[in-house]
Protein backbone atom coordinates (compact mmCIF):
# COMPACT_ATOMS: atom_id res chain seq x y z
CA UNK A 1 0.00 0.00 0.00
CA UNK A 2 1.36 3.38 -0.62
CA UNK A 3 2.65 5.67 2.17
CA UNK A 4 0.25 7.87 3.96
CA UNK A 5 0.56 11.09 2.85
CA UNK A 6 0.98 14.61 5.12
CA UNK A 7 -1.49 17.40 5.28
CA UNK A 8 -0.34 20.92 4.92
CA UNK A 9 -0.54 21.29 8.39
CA UNK A 10 1.68 18.80 8.89
CA UNK A 11 4.55 19.18 11.73
CA UNK A 12 7.34 17.97 8.92
CA UNK A 13 5.76 20.32 6.35
CA UNK A 14 6.25 23.33 8.66
CA UNK A 15 9.82 22.71 10.03
CA UNK A 16 11.53 21.54 6.89
CA UNK A 17 9.49 24.35 4.92
CA UNK A 18 13.34 26.25 5.04
CA UNK A 19 14.81 23.33 3.22
CA UNK A 20 13.45 24.40 0.14
CA UNK A 21 14.35 28.28 0.32
CA UNK A 22 17.79 28.42 2.35
CA UNK A 23 18.94 24.46 1.66
CA UNK A 24 22.43 25.31 2.73
CA UNK A 25 21.81 27.12 5.49
CA UNK A 26 22.77 25.28 8.69
CA UNK A 27 19.84 23.82 10.59
CA UNK A 28 21.52 22.45 13.71
CA UNK A 29 24.87 23.02 14.79
CA UNK A 30 26.08 20.38 17.16
CA UNK A 31 29.16 19.08 18.90
CA UNK A 32 30.23 15.73 18.45
CA UNK A 33 31.85 13.33 21.65
CA UNK A 34 35.59 15.53 21.26
CA UNK A 35 33.18 18.72 21.51
CA UNK A 36 33.89 19.88 17.95
CA UNK A 37 30.88 21.59 16.61
CA UNK A 38 29.57 20.10 12.93
CA UNK A 39 27.24 21.94 11.12
CA UNK A 40 24.14 19.93 9.11
CA UNK A 41 22.39 21.93 6.40
CA UNK A 42 18.65 21.77 6.33
CA UNK A 43 19.22 20.04 2.85
CA UNK A 44 21.30 17.19 5.14
CA UNK A 45 18.89 17.14 7.58
CA UNK A 46 15.66 17.00 5.47
CA UNK A 47 17.47 13.69 3.38
CA UNK A 48 17.91 12.32 6.66
CA UNK A 49 14.78 12.60 7.02
CA UNK A 50 13.33 11.02 3.92
CA UNK A 51 16.49 8.06 4.62
CA UNK A 52 14.61 7.26 8.11
CA UNK A 53 10.85 7.39 6.51
CA UNK A 54 11.67 5.39 4.13
CA UNK A 55 13.34 2.55 6.70
CA UNK A 56 9.77 3.15 8.89
CA UNK A 57 7.62 2.81 5.78
CA UNK A 58 9.04 -0.26 4.72
CA UNK A 59 7.48 -1.75 8.62
CA UNK A 60 4.31 -1.16 7.55
CA UNK A 61 3.23 0.77 10.30
CA UNK A 62 -0.22 2.40 10.64
CA UNK A 63 -1.37 5.88 11.09
CA UNK A 64 -1.47 6.27 14.99
CA UNK A 65 0.89 3.65 15.51
CA UNK A 66 3.65 5.63 18.01
CA UNK A 67 7.27 5.30 17.95
CA UNK A 68 8.83 6.27 21.37
CA UNK A 69 12.12 8.03 20.79
CA UNK A 70 14.69 7.39 23.64
CA UNK A 71 17.68 10.78 22.58
CA UNK A 72 19.03 13.62 23.46
CA UNK A 73 18.33 16.70 21.41
CA UNK A 74 20.75 16.29 18.02
CA UNK A 75 20.04 16.67 14.31
CA UNK A 76 19.77 12.77 14.09
CA UNK A 77 16.74 12.94 16.80
CA UNK A 78 14.99 15.76 14.72
CA UNK A 79 15.33 13.64 11.84
CA UNK A 80 13.65 10.57 13.67
CA UNK A 81 10.70 13.05 14.69
CA UNK A 82 10.36 14.43 11.41
CA UNK A 83 10.22 11.10 9.79
CA UNK A 84 7.26 10.05 12.09
CA UNK A 85 5.47 13.18 11.96
CA UNK A 86 5.32 12.57 7.94
CA UNK A 87 3.89 9.48 8.12
CA UNK A 88 1.79 10.06 10.81
CA UNK A 89 3.18 7.80 13.71
CA UNK A 90 3.19 9.67 16.97
CA UNK A 91 6.60 9.89 18.65
CA UNK A 92 6.80 10.06 22.68
CA UNK A 93 10.00 11.57 23.79
CA UNK A 94 11.99 9.55 26.56
CA UNK A 95 16.04 10.74 27.41
CA UNK A 96 18.39 9.10 28.00
CA UNK A 97 18.12 9.52 31.95
CA UNK A 98 14.61 8.23 32.29
CA UNK A 99 14.88 5.94 34.71
CA UNK A 100 13.95 2.50 33.61
CA UNK A 101 10.68 2.05 35.90
CA UNK A 102 9.70 5.59 34.60
CA UNK A 103 10.29 4.37 30.64
CA UNK A 104 8.03 1.05 31.27
CA UNK A 105 5.31 2.52 32.68
CA UNK A 106 5.62 4.71 29.27
CA UNK A 107 6.01 2.03 27.32
CA UNK A 108 2.95 0.02 29.29
CA UNK A 109 0.77 2.68 28.58
CA UNK A 110 1.38 3.56 25.34
CA UNK A 111 2.24 0.39 23.71
CA UNK A 112 4.27 1.55 21.00
CA UNK A 113 5.20 -0.46 17.91
CA UNK A 114 8.78 0.79 17.85
CA UNK A 115 11.24 2.17 20.14
CA UNK A 116 13.91 3.53 18.58
CA UNK A 117 16.95 5.03 20.56
CA UNK A 118 20.34 7.01 19.15
CA UNK A 119 23.69 5.26 18.24
CA UNK A 120 25.09 4.82 21.34
CA UNK A 121 22.77 4.59 23.72
CA UNK A 122 22.53 1.21 25.75
CA UNK A 123 20.03 -1.16 24.76
CA UNK A 124 17.56 -1.91 28.04
CA UNK A 125 16.35 -5.00 28.65
CA UNK A 126 12.58 -4.10 28.73
CA UNK A 127 10.59 -6.04 26.55
CA UNK A 128 7.42 -4.13 26.27
CA UNK A 129 7.70 -2.32 22.86
CA UNK A 130 6.89 -4.25 19.79
CA UNK A 131 10.33 -3.70 17.60
CA UNK A 132 13.25 -1.95 18.03
CA UNK A 133 15.76 0.20 16.51
CA UNK A 134 18.43 2.48 16.64
CA UNK A 135 19.27 6.04 14.63
CA UNK A 136 22.00 8.13 14.04
CA UNK A 137 23.93 10.07 11.23
CA UNK A 138 24.55 6.84 9.41
CA UNK A 139 20.55 5.85 9.53
CA UNK A 140 18.00 3.76 11.17
CA UNK A 141 18.66 0.53 11.89
CA UNK A 142 15.95 -2.03 13.15
CA UNK A 143 17.04 -4.70 15.24
CA UNK A 144 13.48 -6.15 15.97
CA UNK A 145 10.69 -5.40 13.09
CA UNK A 146 7.47 -4.83 14.73
CA UNK A 147 4.62 -7.56 13.96
CA UNK A 148 2.82 -6.64 10.77
CA UNK A 149 -0.02 -4.80 10.56
CA UNK A 150 -2.92 -3.70 8.39
CA UNK A 151 -3.10 -0.19 7.27
CA UNK A 152 -6.62 0.89 8.47
CA UNK A 153 -5.38 4.78 7.33
CA UNK A 154 -4.17 6.24 4.21
CA UNK A 155 -3.57 10.28 5.16
CA UNK A 156 -2.25 12.32 7.96
CA UNK A 157 -4.27 14.61 8.53
CA UNK A 158 -3.82 17.73 11.56
CA UNK A 159 -6.23 16.13 13.64
CA UNK A 160 -3.75 13.00 13.95
CA UNK A 161 -1.47 12.55 16.66
CA UNK A 162 2.04 14.68 16.48
CA UNK A 163 3.21 13.59 19.61
CA UNK A 164 2.56 12.63 23.53
CA UNK A 165 4.28 14.14 25.77
CA UNK A 166 4.18 12.78 29.29
CA UNK A 167 4.25 15.49 32.20
CA UNK A 168 7.05 15.22 34.89
CA UNK A 169 4.72 15.02 37.60
CA UNK A 170 5.23 18.82 39.32
CA UNK A 171 1.69 19.56 38.02
CA UNK A 172 0.06 16.14 39.70
CA UNK A 173 0.71 12.85 38.70
CA UNK A 174 2.46 12.05 35.31
CA UNK A 175 0.23 12.03 32.47
CA UNK A 176 0.50 11.16 28.70
CA UNK A 177 -0.38 14.97 26.59
CA UNK A 178 -1.60 13.70 23.03
CA UNK A 179 -1.09 17.22 20.81
CA UNK A 180 -2.39 17.01 16.91
CA UNK A 181 -0.23 18.53 14.06
CA UNK A 182 -2.80 20.90 13.70
CA UNK A 183 -2.32 22.16 17.58
CA UNK A 184 1.59 22.37 17.41
CA UNK A 185 1.87 23.69 13.89
CA UNK A 186 -0.71 26.48 14.90
CA UNK A 187 1.35 26.92 18.39
CA UNK A 188 4.25 27.31 16.11
CA UNK A 189 2.82 29.44 13.09
CA UNK A 190 1.85 32.35 16.07
CA UNK A 191 5.14 31.82 17.31
CA UNK A 192 6.28 33.44 13.78
CA UNK A 193 3.86 36.04 13.96
CA UNK A 194 5.27 37.49 17.18
CA UNK A 195 8.49 37.48 15.85
CA UNK A 196 9.99 35.10 18.90
CA UNK A 197 13.19 34.09 17.01
CA UNK A 198 13.88 34.73 13.26
CA UNK A 199 16.16 33.64 10.35
CA UNK A 200 19.48 35.18 11.57
CA UNK A 201 19.09 33.69 15.26
CA UNK A 202 20.71 30.77 16.63
CA UNK A 203 18.81 28.67 19.54
CA UNK A 204 20.10 27.00 22.27
CA UNK A 205 18.34 24.06 23.53
CA UNK A 206 18.87 22.87 26.43
CA UNK A 207 16.23 20.95 28.08
CA UNK A 208 16.11 17.03 28.34
CA UNK A 209 14.10 16.07 24.90
CA UNK A 210 10.55 14.35 27.01
CA UNK A 211 10.68 17.85 28.21
CA UNK A 212 8.21 19.71 25.46
CA UNK A 213 10.73 22.82 26.06
CA UNK A 214 13.05 20.94 23.96
CA UNK A 215 10.37 20.72 21.39
CA UNK A 216 9.94 23.71 21.26
CA UNK A 217 13.05 24.72 20.86
CA UNK A 218 13.02 22.56 17.85
CA UNK A 219 9.66 23.94 16.54
CA UNK A 220 10.71 27.76 16.73
CA UNK A 221 14.01 27.23 15.29
CA UNK A 222 13.61 25.39 12.50
CA UNK A 223 9.81 26.78 11.54
CA UNK A 224 11.76 30.47 11.72
CA UNK A 225 14.72 29.02 9.53
CA UNK A 226 17.02 29.51 12.18
CA UNK A 227 19.58 27.31 13.51
CA UNK A 228 19.22 25.08 16.22
CA UNK A 229 22.36 24.18 18.91
CA UNK A 230 21.30 21.72 21.30
CA UNK A 231 23.72 21.78 24.12
CA UNK A 232 24.93 18.29 25.61
CA UNK A 233 24.10 17.49 28.85
CA UNK A 234 27.87 17.78 29.89
CA UNK A 235 28.18 21.11 28.92
CA UNK A 236 25.07 21.80 31.12
CA UNK A 237 26.80 20.62 34.19
CA UNK A 238 29.73 23.11 34.22
CA UNK A 239 29.17 27.07 34.01
CA UNK A 240 32.23 27.19 32.28
CA UNK A 241 31.88 24.67 29.58
CA UNK A 242 28.35 25.90 29.36
CA UNK A 243 28.99 29.63 28.25
CA UNK A 244 31.87 28.41 26.48
CA UNK A 245 29.98 26.23 23.84
CA UNK A 246 27.21 28.93 23.72
CA UNK A 247 30.22 31.38 23.00
CA UNK A 248 31.86 28.95 20.61
CA UNK A 249 28.31 28.15 18.88
CA UNK A 250 27.59 32.03 18.41
CA UNK A 251 24.31 31.71 20.07
CA UNK A 252 21.86 34.22 19.95
CA UNK A 253 18.94 33.14 21.99
CA UNK A 254 18.87 30.64 24.68
CA UNK A 255 15.62 28.51 25.80
CA UNK A 256 15.94 26.93 29.74
CA UNK A 257 14.70 27.00 32.65
CA UNK A 258 15.56 29.60 35.67
CA UNK A 259 17.55 26.90 37.16
CA UNK A 260 19.70 26.47 34.15
CA UNK A 261 21.32 30.00 34.95
CA UNK A 262 21.84 29.16 39.06
CA UNK A 263 25.32 27.97 38.96
CA UNK A 264 26.76 30.56 36.37
CA UNK A 265 25.25 33.28 38.53
CA UNK A 266 26.73 31.89 41.83
CA UNK A 267 29.95 30.65 40.97
CA UNK A 268 31.51 33.06 38.22
CA UNK A 269 28.63 35.69 36.59
CA UNK A 270 31.28 36.96 34.97
CA UNK A 271 31.55 34.42 32.45
CA UNK A 272 28.23 36.05 31.06
CA UNK A 273 30.25 38.72 29.66
CA UNK A 274 31.75 36.77 27.22
CA UNK A 275 27.99 36.01 25.16
CA UNK A 276 28.60 39.29 23.12
CA UNK A 277 26.50 37.21 20.62
CA UNK A 278 23.30 36.63 23.17
CA UNK A 279 20.27 38.69 22.21
CA UNK A 280 17.42 37.18 24.13
CA UNK A 281 16.81 34.49 27.06
CA UNK A 282 13.83 32.84 27.00
CA UNK A 283 12.92 30.91 30.12
CA UNK A 284 9.79 28.99 30.79
CA UNK A 285 8.69 26.27 33.26
CA UNK A 286 8.38 27.87 36.72
CA UNK A 287 8.82 31.26 38.00
CA UNK A 288 12.22 33.24 37.73
CA UNK A 289 13.20 34.45 41.17
CA UNK A 290 13.37 37.94 41.10
CA UNK A 291 17.03 38.02 42.86
CA UNK A 292 18.41 35.78 39.80
CA UNK A 293 16.90 37.45 37.39
CA UNK A 294 17.97 41.27 38.19
CA UNK A 295 21.79 39.30 38.29
CA UNK A 296 21.21 37.70 34.93
CA UNK A 297 19.82 41.33 33.59
CA UNK A 298 22.82 42.99 34.80
CA UNK A 299 25.50 40.95 33.69
CA UNK A 300 23.55 40.57 30.35
CA UNK A 301 22.62 44.13 29.18
CA UNK A 302 22.63 43.17 25.44
CA UNK A 303 19.52 40.65 26.23
CA UNK A 304 16.46 40.92 26.34
CA UNK A 305 14.57 38.21 28.61
CA UNK A 306 11.39 37.01 27.86
CA UNK A 307 8.91 34.85 29.80
CA UNK A 308 7.32 31.83 28.46
CA UNK A 309 4.34 30.96 30.61
CA UNK A 310 2.09 27.37 30.33
CA UNK A 311 1.60 24.14 30.65
CA UNK A 312 2.37 21.12 28.18
CA UNK A 313 -1.38 20.89 27.13
CA UNK A 314 -1.08 23.78 25.09
CA UNK A 315 2.69 24.02 24.70
CA UNK A 316 2.85 27.70 26.20
CA UNK A 317 0.36 30.26 26.41
CA UNK A 318 2.20 33.68 26.47
CA UNK A 319 5.56 35.41 26.31
CA UNK A 320 6.22 38.66 27.73
CA UNK A 321 9.32 40.87 27.99
CA UNK A 322 10.57 41.33 31.55
CA UNK A 323 11.24 45.18 31.46
CA UNK A 324 14.82 45.88 32.44
CA UNK A 325 15.49 47.07 34.92
CA UNK A 326 12.71 45.12 36.94
CA UNK A 327 10.94 48.28 39.33
CA UNK A 328 12.38 47.90 42.50
CA UNK A 329 9.20 47.17 43.71
CA UNK A 330 8.42 44.22 41.92
CA UNK A 331 7.76 41.25 43.48
CA UNK A 332 5.87 39.05 40.83
CA UNK A 333 6.35 38.20 37.39
CA UNK A 334 3.74 39.62 34.76
CA UNK A 335 2.41 36.96 31.71
CA UNK A 336 1.32 40.01 29.71
CA UNK A 337 -1.31 38.50 26.82
CA UNK A 338 -1.43 35.38 25.36
CA UNK A 339 0.47 35.03 22.51
CA UNK A 340 -0.82 35.51 19.05
CA UNK A 341 -4.64 33.85 18.16
CA UNK A 342 -5.21 32.95 21.75
CA UNK A 343 -6.60 34.56 24.84
CA UNK A 344 -6.48 33.97 28.46
CA UNK A 345 -9.53 34.57 30.63
CA UNK A 346 -9.70 35.07 34.67
CA UNK A 347 -12.24 32.97 36.82
CA UNK A 348 -13.09 33.41 40.02
CA UNK A 349 -13.97 30.65 42.50
CA UNK A 350 -17.63 31.49 41.96
CA UNK A 351 -17.30 30.71 38.10
CA UNK A 352 -17.80 34.59 36.96
CA UNK A 353 -15.23 35.86 34.54
CA UNK A 354 -13.08 38.34 36.24
CA UNK A 355 -13.21 41.99 35.04
CA UNK A 356 -12.19 44.20 37.46
CA UNK A 357 -8.17 44.63 37.35
CA UNK A 358 -6.06 43.81 40.56
CA UNK A 359 -8.65 40.76 41.20
CA UNK A 360 -7.72 36.95 41.31
CA UNK A 361 -8.66 34.77 39.10
CA UNK A 362 -7.71 31.20 37.58
CA UNK A 363 -6.51 31.06 34.10
CA UNK A 364 -8.00 29.69 31.36
CA UNK A 365 -6.69 29.15 27.90
CA UNK A 366 -8.67 29.60 24.63
CA UNK A 367 -6.68 28.43 21.81
CA UNK A 368 -6.83 26.27 18.66
CA UNK A 369 -3.56 24.91 19.67
CA UNK A 370 -5.21 22.99 22.82
CA UNK A 371 -3.97 19.40 23.32
CA UNK A 372 -6.63 16.74 21.91
CA UNK A 373 -6.75 14.97 25.49
CA UNK A 374 -4.44 13.06 28.44
CA UNK A 375 -3.46 9.50 26.78
CA UNK A 376 -6.03 6.63 27.54
CA UNK A 377 -7.81 8.92 30.37
CA UNK A 378 -10.66 10.75 29.52
CA UNK A 379 -11.84 11.30 33.30
CA UNK A 380 -8.50 13.43 33.53
CA UNK A 381 -9.23 14.90 30.06
CA UNK A 382 -12.68 16.49 31.13
CA UNK A 383 -11.48 17.78 34.51
CA UNK A 384 -9.34 20.30 32.25
CA UNK A 385 -11.07 21.12 29.00
CA UNK A 386 -13.82 22.49 30.12
CA UNK A 387 -16.66 24.36 28.39
CA UNK A 388 -16.20 27.81 27.45
CA UNK A 389 -16.99 30.18 31.03
CA UNK A 390 -17.87 33.09 29.08
CA UNK A 391 -20.55 31.54 26.81
CA UNK A 392 -21.01 27.42 27.15
CA UNK A 393 -23.71 27.36 24.63
CA UNK A 394 -21.10 27.31 21.94
CA UNK A 395 -20.15 24.28 23.11
CA UNK A 396 -16.33 25.29 22.49
CA UNK A 397 -13.92 24.07 24.87
CA UNK A 398 -11.29 25.66 27.09
CA UNK A 399 -8.29 24.82 29.02
CA UNK A 400 -8.95 25.29 32.99
CA UNK A 401 -4.91 25.73 33.60
CA UNK A 402 -5.06 25.07 37.89
CA UNK A 403 -3.00 28.46 37.39
CA UNK A 404 -3.41 31.41 38.90
CA UNK A 405 -3.28 35.54 38.28
CA UNK A 406 -3.99 38.81 38.80
CA UNK A 407 -5.78 40.97 36.34
CA UNK A 408 -4.00 44.64 35.48
CA UNK A 409 -5.04 47.55 34.54
CA UNK A 410 -4.57 47.03 30.70
CA UNK A 411 -5.71 43.45 30.62
CA UNK A 412 -2.53 41.46 31.47
CA UNK A 413 -1.88 38.94 33.95
CA UNK A 414 0.72 38.83 36.77
CA UNK A 415 1.62 35.28 38.26
CA UNK A 416 0.32 34.28 41.49
CA UNK A 417 0.52 30.93 41.77
CA UNK A 418 -1.01 27.17 40.82
CA UNK A 419 -4.03 26.70 42.80
CA UNK A 420 -2.17 23.64 44.41
CA UNK A 421 0.22 25.81 46.04
CA UNK A 422 -2.28 27.47 47.88
CA UNK A 423 -2.54 25.69 51.34
CA UNK A 424 -4.80 25.96 54.44
CA UNK A 425 -2.61 26.57 57.53
CA UNK A 426 -5.12 26.88 60.59
CA UNK A 427 -7.98 27.52 58.93
CA UNK A 428 -6.04 30.28 56.41
CA UNK A 429 -5.49 30.23 53.24
CA UNK A 430 -1.61 31.14 52.07
CA UNK A 431 -0.16 31.07 49.22
CA UNK A 432 3.27 29.42 49.01
CA UNK A 433 4.90 32.03 46.42
CA UNK A 434 4.17 34.65 48.37
CA UNK A 435 6.33 33.52 50.97
CA UNK A 436 9.02 32.57 49.28
CA UNK A 437 8.89 36.12 47.41
CA UNK A 438 9.16 37.19 50.68
CA UNK A 439 12.35 35.49 51.75
CA UNK A 440 14.07 36.13 48.30
CA UNK A 441 14.03 39.86 49.31
CA UNK A 442 16.59 38.79 52.05
CA UNK A 443 20.12 40.34 51.11
CA UNK A 444 21.72 37.25 50.38
CA UNK A 445 19.04 34.88 49.17
CA UNK A 446 18.55 34.51 46.02
CA UNK A 447 15.85 31.62 45.37
CA UNK A 448 13.58 30.15 47.82
CA UNK A 449 11.16 27.21 47.81
CA UNK A 450 8.56 27.04 50.59
CA UNK A 451 6.47 23.47 51.64
CA UNK A 452 4.02 22.30 53.55
CA UNK A 453 5.86 19.71 56.05
CA UNK A 454 3.70 16.77 58.19
CA UNK A 455 4.55 17.55 61.80
CA UNK A 456 3.29 15.62 65.16
CA UNK A 457 -0.32 15.61 63.13
CA UNK A 458 -0.04 18.87 62.45
CA UNK A 459 1.38 20.47 58.77
CA UNK A 460 3.84 23.46 59.46
CA UNK A 461 5.59 25.72 56.88
CA UNK A 462 9.19 24.83 55.74
CA UNK A 463 11.94 26.54 53.54
CA UNK A 464 14.40 25.95 51.88
CA UNK A 465 16.67 28.90 50.45
CA UNK A 466 20.24 29.54 48.05
CA UNK A 467 22.56 31.96 48.96
CA UNK A 468 23.85 34.40 45.84
CA UNK A 469 27.93 32.79 46.67
CA UNK A 470 29.29 29.98 47.68
CA UNK A 471 30.51 31.05 51.85
CA UNK A 472 27.69 33.30 52.27
CA UNK A 473 25.95 32.92 54.80
CA UNK A 474 22.59 33.65 56.10
CA UNK A 475 21.57 34.66 60.03
CA UNK A 476 18.52 31.94 60.53
CA UNK A 477 17.35 34.04 63.71
CA UNK A 478 17.44 37.79 61.50
CA UNK A 479 15.85 36.08 58.25
CA UNK A 480 12.75 34.51 60.85
CA UNK A 481 12.62 37.72 62.55
CA UNK A 482 12.20 39.62 58.78
CA UNK A 483 9.57 37.27 57.76
CA UNK A 484 7.67 38.04 61.50
CA UNK A 485 7.46 41.64 60.50
CA UNK A 486 6.39 40.90 56.67
CA UNK A 487 4.25 38.58 56.70
CA UNK A 488 1.37 36.97 59.03
CA UNK A 489 2.15 34.99 61.95
CA UNK A 490 0.13 31.87 60.23
CA UNK A 491 2.70 32.61 56.82
CA UNK A 492 5.96 32.56 58.90
CA UNK A 493 7.95 29.74 58.12
CA UNK A 494 8.78 27.01 61.07
CA UNK A 495 12.30 26.81 59.93
CA UNK A 496 14.75 28.38 56.84
CA UNK A 497 17.66 25.37 55.82
CA UNK A 498 20.09 26.52 53.33
CA UNK A 499 20.63 24.60 50.74
CA UNK A 500 23.55 24.62 47.50
CA UNK A 501 20.82 24.25 45.47
CA UNK A 502 17.01 23.43 45.41
CA UNK A 503 16.09 19.85 44.50
CA UNK A 504 15.40 19.79 41.39
CA UNK A 505 13.05 17.24 38.60
CA UNK A 506 14.25 15.61 35.17
CA UNK A 507 13.28 18.99 33.82
CA UNK A 508 15.21 20.99 36.03
CA UNK A 509 12.16 22.62 38.29
CA UNK A 510 12.29 22.95 41.91
CA UNK A 511 11.13 19.61 43.11
CA UNK A 512 8.60 20.28 45.88
CA UNK A 513 7.88 16.54 46.64
CA UNK A 514 11.43 15.72 47.02
CA UNK A 515 12.12 18.96 49.29
CA UNK A 516 8.56 18.16 51.10
CA UNK A 517 10.44 14.20 51.94
CA UNK A 518 14.01 15.90 52.83
CA UNK A 519 12.39 18.22 55.09
CA UNK A 520 10.03 15.83 56.99
CA UNK A 521 12.39 12.83 57.30
CA UNK A 522 14.32 13.61 60.92
CA UNK A 523 17.32 12.64 58.56
CA UNK A 524 17.15 14.40 56.17
CA UNK A 525 16.32 17.42 58.02
CA UNK A 526 19.99 17.18 59.80
CA UNK A 527 21.31 16.40 56.44
CA UNK A 528 19.67 19.49 55.04
CA UNK A 529 20.19 21.62 58.12
CA UNK A 530 23.89 21.10 57.82
CA UNK A 531 24.52 21.10 54.10
CA UNK A 532 27.31 23.65 53.58
CA UNK A 533 26.40 26.53 51.54
CA UNK A 534 29.15 24.88 49.16
P1 LIG B 1 5.16 19.31 34.57
O1 LIG B 1 5.89 20.39 35.30
O2 LIG B 1 4.26 18.44 35.44
O3 LIG B 1 6.03 18.49 33.66
P2 LIG B 1 4.27 21.36 32.74
O4 LIG B 1 5.67 21.50 32.25
O5 LIG B 1 3.20 21.32 31.72
O6 LIG B 1 4.11 20.04 33.59
O7 LIG B 1 4.01 22.51 33.81
C1 LIG B 1 3.19 23.58 33.54
C2 LIG B 1 3.06 24.47 34.74
O8 LIG B 1 4.31 25.09 35.05
C3 LIG B 1 2.12 25.63 34.54
O9 LIG B 1 0.78 25.25 34.72
C4 LIG B 1 2.61 26.63 35.59
O10 LIG B 1 2.11 26.29 36.87
C5 LIG B 1 4.10 26.39 35.59
N1 LIG B 1 4.78 27.41 34.75
C6 LIG B 1 5.17 27.26 33.48
N2 LIG B 1 5.77 28.39 33.03
C7 LIG B 1 5.74 29.29 34.05
C8 LIG B 1 6.18 30.64 34.21
N3 LIG B 1 6.80 31.31 33.25
N4 LIG B 1 5.96 31.24 35.40
C9 LIG B 1 5.34 30.57 36.42
N5 LIG B 1 4.92 29.29 36.32
C10 LIG B 1 5.10 28.65 35.15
Amino acid sequence: MERPRPSADNLYRLLMGPAAVTPDKPAVVEADESGVLHEISYRRLDLLTQEYAAVLDGLGLDVGDRVVVEADTSAAAVAMLLACSMLGLPFVTVSPQTPDTRLLSILRSVEPALHARADGLARRELVEADGSAHFGPGGLVVERPPARRVRRRRNVLATDTAYIVFTSGSTGRPKGVVMSHRAIVTFLRAMLEDGLAGPDDRVASTSPLQFDFALFGIGVALSSGATLVPVRREDLGSPRRMIGFLRDAEVSQVHGVPSLWRPVLRHDPDLLKELERLRSVVFAGEEFPIPELRRLQETLPGARVVNGYGATESMAASFTEVPNPLPAEQERLSIGHAHAGAEMTLVDHRGEVVTQPGRIGEIYLRSPALFTGYWNDPEATAAVLVPDPVEPRHGQKVLRTGDLARLGTGGDLSFVGRSDYQVQIRGNRVELGEVEGTLTRLPTVTAAAVTLVPRSGDHVLMAAVVLDRPGAHLDVGAALAFCARELPTYMVPRSIHTLPELPLTENGKVDRALLTQKLASPRGTSDVRHATNA
